[in-house]
């Protein structure tokens, strides 16, 4: 693994100087250094905002306390919470996360997970973490336990259904953003998953996220949005590990009601590509619209595979 880097330098503007003051505002530090307009402590990180515009985290948490700043879009301000990031495996909340968007073969599997805080020893001794670290043997081991125990609304888009969204010009992060309101919404809806915490592993900027829903009738709002928010927050790791458990059965049932036993390929690289050359010969181009996305670049090159084997 990489190190993580424990000097960050950013460039602040006008704009970005005065939203930095007002975030850091109950952080200062009592002594600003020379040509600084403020120096702040946060957890183990400390911020430095010069006259110049230079910006400058120090310490173990700088390149997370940065990445508060840079996935920023230009308009927003971030939410108190999401600086908090660390401290939230501490607390009961509703998580999400997302499983498939990478690979060309399968649907798109989101999870929306709701963890109270007396669950974390139990989720812990089975060992959840991030479902992208876990092999996919721990996966099916551990998911059975955190489905039977844990409440959580799953949503399966199929590839005809993702196809279609695309062909209406819905993009993947439209489309993300459409199935993680729908999970967070249904789950939240029952009464008893009461949290103040809903937090969702950050794709894009929240002004974004919230954009891609202004046709939806119902969207869950005050989400706090965290990068690789499955390491920090329990509910996620859930949502990740669920999402990722029905993702492989997906692809097993799919491939084997095709005759493939091994079920269908993950990924985008090139065995893919011959795996769909093969599917085309065995079921017809058609098939390849059922259990593939349509918009990846395999496309093109299964087609080509395909024609220069006939
Ligand atoms: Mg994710």
């Amino acid at each position: 693994m990489a190190e993580a880097k424990l000097t960050v330098v950013l460039k602040a503007d006008e704009a970005l100087k005065a939203k930095l003051k007002m975030f850091y505002q109950d952080d200062l530090c009592e002594k600003t250094p020379q040509y600084a307009v403020f120096q702040a402590k946060a957890d183990d990180c400390t911020i430095t905002l010069y006259q110049s515009g230079k910006l400058m985290f120090q310490g173990k948490r700088a390149e997370e306390e940065s990445k508060i700043w840079t996935s920023l879009g230009s308009t927003e301000l971030p939410s108190k919470a999401a600086h908090e990031a660390g401290k939230f495996c501490d607390d009961t909340a509703v998580g999400s996360d997302e499983v498939g968007t990478g690979d060309f073969f399968g649907p798109i599997v989101v999870t929306a997970a709701y963890v109270k805080r007396e669950q974390f020893d139990f989720l812990k001794s089975i060992g959840v973490r991030d479902s992208k670290k876990v092999t996919d043997e721990k996966i099916c081991k551990m998911a059975p336990e955190i489905i039977a125990q844990i409440p959580h609304v799953t949503k399966i888009l199929s590839n005809p259904n993702y196809n279609q969204m695309r062909d209406r010009g819905i993009n993947m992060n439209q489309v993300k953003a459409i199935l993680h309101n729908e999970v967070l919404h249904q789950l939240l809806k029952e009464p008893q998953n009461e949290t103040k915490l809903v937090v969702v592993d950050q794709f894009e900027p929240p002004a974004a996220y919230y954009r891609h829903l202004q046709d939806e009738k119902e969207v869950v709002n005050e989400i706090t949005f965290m990068t690789k928010a499955e390491d920090q927050c329990m509910a996620v790791a859930c949502g990740s590990i669920i999402s990722r458990y029905v993702f492989l059965g997906e692809m097993k049932r799919l491939g084997q009601e095709l005759g493939y036993p091994e079920g269908l390929p993950f990924g985008a690289g090139a065995g893919v590509d011959s795996f769909g050359a093969m599917l085309i010969e065995d079921h017809g181009e058609e098939m390849l619209a059922k259990v593939a996305k349509m918009n990846f670049a395999n496309v093109e090159k299964v087609r080509k595979l395909y024609a220069q084997t006939r």
